[in-house]
């Protein structure tokens, strides 16, 4: 019988289960995931949980839609309840309108039916609330969902674990030995070996990066939602929305409904504000003053019809940028027995199954069919060595 092959994937988060469930159906590879804390104890628990395929770009959308397929076809008989009240991402201008026609063509491509074009009248009726006068209208999503990230990461766990998957939980990674036969790796839980090691650490992998001898520049960004209550119940379907155009930099509310007279809001970007956090330092409880002032600002503005809205619990969470904004996933370019799963910013619930069906193609030696050399997620790109921070001993990575 052949010996077969060891992957140790290092982080209990969306995206490492993503990738130890799609790898634990081939039993090819024995798949041991290293959790620090406890499943979605991460960034994943945090998240607001829309998944949407609401992009321009062809391989936006196209890694989208697969997360979108992966996640309705897991939920089928399961616990995981998929809200499908819809995506409305706002047009900015005319030209951002047109943008949107080609999207709804490339969605079609890749299988989605449900987008279209609204014109500002049309999203008026669909969101009484709203303020329109600067906008040029909308694209929605008619069949894009919410879900509970915690939730999801578990149910992974638990299709991985029935694979044959194992989970250690409580296992911090604190070291690695690279011998001619792999790693020799060492944690708060024990000592394990791996012929191969996937850095699926989230906020966290530029820290394993480093454990690993595969250094990656990631940058852990603090983001905040907040609980926004209405007195006056609101009346039929409210899709989630989202007032940012990808591509145009800066940052836009996001409005999701949770329950019919509440939601969770944010300020979201897609680029990243060039800071970064000790993710072991921060606090998550509350959601800083400042973001407060200009969430209730951009609130009243976009959202006048909701006149006695009041602000309630917030709470932050940590987005695993990279230096371009874009995912890294594939062999790391100078230690290919590291493979890179992390960067996915504040979009990981939705791009996590393609980025763990990308990991898991490039394990087995196969052609990556969505994201492999050349595509935006390639980490060919990060072996430009001044890409990586090179900062004093202690400072924050
Ligand atoms: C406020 C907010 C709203 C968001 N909303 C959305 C949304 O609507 N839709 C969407 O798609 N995305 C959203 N996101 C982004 C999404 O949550 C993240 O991109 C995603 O959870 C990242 O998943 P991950 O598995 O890479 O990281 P994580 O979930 O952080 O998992 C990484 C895991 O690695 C573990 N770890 C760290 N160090 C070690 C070590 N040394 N050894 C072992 N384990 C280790 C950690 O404990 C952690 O559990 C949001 C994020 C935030 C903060």
């Amino acid at each position: 019988m052949t010996r077969r092959t060891n992957v140790v994937i290092v982080g209990g988060g969306v995206v490492g289960l993503s990738t130890a469930m799609q790898l634990s159906t081939d039993d090819r590879y024995q798949v041991t995931v290293l959790e620090a804390d406890h499943v979605g104890a991460g960034s994943s628990s945090r998240s607001v949980g829309i998944v949407e395929t609401q992009y321009v770009q062809p391989f936006d959308i196209e890694v989208r839609a697969y997360g979108h397929r992966f996640i309705s076809r897991i939920a089928e008989n399961s616990d995981l309840q998929l809200h499908r009240n819809g995506y409305l991402r706002l047009a900015d201008s005319a030209a951002s309108l047109g943008e949107f026609e080609e999207s709804v063509a490339r969605q079609r491509q890749f299988g989605i039916t449900g987008a279209r074009v609204l014109d500002t009248e049309a999203v008026r009726a669909l969101v009484p609330f709203i303020a329109m006068d600067d906008r040029a209208g909308g694209l929605l999503g008619a069949d894009d969902f919410y879900l509970d990230g915690y939730l999801y990461a578990n149910l992974m766990a638990s299709h991985a674990r029935s694979n044959g998957a194992k989970l250690i939980q409580r296992a911090r990674l604190v070291e690695c030995r690279w011998t001619t036969s792999g790693a020799e790796l060492s944690t708060s839980n024990g000592a394990f070996s791996a012929d191969l090691v996937v850095n699926a650490a989230g906020a966290w992998a530029g820290r394993v990066g480093e454990i690993l001898h595969a250094p990656v520049e990631l940058r852990p960004e603090l983001h905040h939602a907040v609980t926004v209550f209405s007195r006056t119940a609101i009346a039929g379907t409210v899709p989630s929305i989202m007032d940012y155009v990808p591509g145009h930099g800066g940052e836009g509310i996001y409005l999701r409904p949770e329950g019919s007279n509440s939601f969770f809001a944010g300020l979201h970007s897609e680029v990243s504000s060039g800071t970064r956090v000790d993710p072991d330092q921060v606090s998550l409880n509350a959601a800083g003053p400042e973001f407060v002032d200009a969430l209730a600002e951009a609130f009243l503005t976009r959202f006048p019809g909701i006149d006695d809205a009041e602000l309630g619990h917030g709470w932050s969470g940590l987005f695993p940028m990279t230096y371009d904004s874009s995912p890294v996933v594939g062999p790391h370019p100078t230690n290919d027995a590291v493979i890179c799963a992390l960067g996915s910013g504040g979009n990981g619930i939705q791009l996590s199954p393609a980025i763990g069906r990308t990991v898991v193609e490039y394990l087995r030696g196969e052609a990556p069919t969505m994201a492999g050399p050349a595509s935006p997620w390639d980490p060919k790109r990060i072996s430009a060595i001044d890409h990586i921070d090179t900062k004093p001993e202690g400072a924050l990575r």
